[in-house]
């Protein structure tokens, strides 16, 4: 069963620039994906419009069985969505935030677990604009995983992660992994892709150069 279908993927900006020019790939149940390339490549636009958060210029692309374009708030629950850059700079605390949204999901994870899971429990309490840049981040992550999503979507999510965060960071991936959830993650590192993708895509200048699973892709000549 897949659970997401893009074929020959294409956005045009409105200022003329093509960042995303004609990209295909699946991504099956419980697998994850790596979408991998440098910064300006088109993994952002790529995972936005697959996250119904940009229209796209052309191509077809079908998320959950759903075109992203014509997603509703019952599509919307069943994804976890980390975004590049961070939103979560509030007066509220950690816990406080997840409870928040775990309330509008139907079958939420345990908040305080959800915490740990993350390594924020010594933080839990303080309020998130307190936070350092790292552990903003993992609250990000944190609030992408509470509605026990069947497909999550990760931007980038470790730039600026020290090297302990981001081996946490990977176990906590492997544990939702376990669980079953499908994921579709960016990255420009290649420990990363190689760390968690099943497979991946290489991706420069918005064209797929490169896929195939971990161990295959930018070995040949
Ligand atoms: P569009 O309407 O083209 O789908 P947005 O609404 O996201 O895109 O962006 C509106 C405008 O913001 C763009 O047309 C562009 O002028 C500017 N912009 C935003 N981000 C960037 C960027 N990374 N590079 C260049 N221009 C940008
Ligand atoms: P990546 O995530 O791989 O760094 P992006 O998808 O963010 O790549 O950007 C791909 C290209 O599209 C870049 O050249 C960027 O400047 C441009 N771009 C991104 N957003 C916009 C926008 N809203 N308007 C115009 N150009 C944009």
């Amino acid at each position: 069963e897949k659970h997401v279908s893009v074929r020959d993927l294409r956005k045009t900006y409105s200022t003329g620039f093509t960042a995303v020019d004609g990209i295909s790939f699946d991504i099956e149940r419980g697998e994850t994906f790596a979408l991998l390339g440098p910064n300006g490549a088109g993994k952002s636009t790529t995972i936005e419009i697959l996250e119904g958060y940009r229209d796209r210029s052309g191509g077809e692309a079908t998320v959950l069985g759903v075109d992203p374009q014509h997603g509703g708030l019952d599509w919307k629950a069943r994804l976890g969505i980390v975004l590049q850059s961070t939103g979560e700079s509030g007066n509220v605390s950690v816990r406080e935030q997840l409870s928040h949204f775990a309330s509008f999901y139907p079958n939420p994870r345990d908040v305080d677990e959800v915490i740990a899971a993350v390594g924020l429990t010594e933080k839990a309490k303080s309020r998130i604009k307190a936070l350092s840049g790292g552990q903003r981040r993992r609250v990000d992550v944190a609030l992408g995983v509470i509605g026990r999503p069947e497909l999550l979507f990760l931007d980038e999510p470790t730039t600026g992660f020290d090297p302990e965060a981001r081996h946490e960071f990977w176990d906590l991936i492997r544990e939702l992994k376990r669980e079953g959830t499908t994921i579709l993650l960016t990255t420009h590192y290649l420990d990363e892709a190689a760390q968690l993708g099943d497979r991946a895509g290489v991706i420069a200048g918005g064209k797929l150069i490169d896929i195939g699973a971990i161990g295959e892709i930018g070995g040949r000549d």
